[in-house]
């Protein structure tokens, strides 16, 4: 198996190489990706090849359904080395339907860890229990708690210090919520995207209350 996935790499990059010679110079000279993507760890949900970007145009962090937790040090380094660093333009919190891990927060049965994990998704499952009812089946709430579940991540993104911080000194940086369908592959726009506005609106509405 390991074999297999290393005579795998030989022939890829072969193959780059063969189609542009100073491909892996230019890419280990310099890494300067458009994007920062927050994904699902499902092994069909692979960044790069959804969105159909290259090698070095996409900062990548993953996790298990993707979720945003405002004292996860993995996925806060990943972004404040995105943004200070990097300067990415675009934040990209993507789910997927059919999301195995939306699924696990929904069943009653111990998971162990994963448990404390998903416990956000959870919260969000009772404090959406009117809307997810409306849905006509379980599958299909589980969809729309995977699309909340992004929404309340791009939320959760724009209310860290590192994008507030960056929002003050005029980034030009935005966050983007999308959902990825498994059955089709394609990426829809959950059109909650939120962008340098909205840290100096709420700070001027803070300061008009004052
Ligand atoms: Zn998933």
């Amino acid at each position: 198996m390991l074999n297999d996935l290393l005579a795998r790499n030989v022939a890829w990059s072969q193959q780059r190489h063969a189609e542009e010679p100073d491909y892996f110079t230019r890419l280990a000279a310099l890494q300067a990706p458009e994007f920062f993507w927050i994904g699902c760890s499902d092994s069909r949900v692979p960044a790069n090849v959804v969105a159909g970007l290259d090698p070095g145009e996409v900062f990548v962090h993953r996790n298990v359904a993707n979720i945003v937790h405002s004292s996860d040090m993995n996925l806060l380094s990943a972004l404040e080395f995105a943004v200070d660093a990097l300067h990415v333009r675009e934040i990209i919190v993507c789910g997927h339907y059919g999301c195995g891990g939306v699924k696990a927060a929904t069943e009653d049965l111990p998971h162990g860890l994963a448990d404390h994990w998903l416990e956000p998704i959870r919260r969000l499952a009772r404090a959406y229990a009117v809307d997810l009812g409306r849905e006509p089946d379980l599958e299909r709430q589980r969809d729309r708690l995977a699309e909340l579940n992004v929404v309340e991540g791009v939320r959760r993104v724009c209310e860290t210090p590192i994008l507030q911080r960056a929002w003050r000194r005029g980034a030009d940086v935005r966050v983007h919520g999308l959902i990825y369908g498994l059955k089709d592959g394609r990426l829809r726009d959950l059109d909650c995207s939120i962008g340098p506005g909205h840290f100096q609106a709420a700070q001027s509405t803070q300061e008009a209350a004052q």
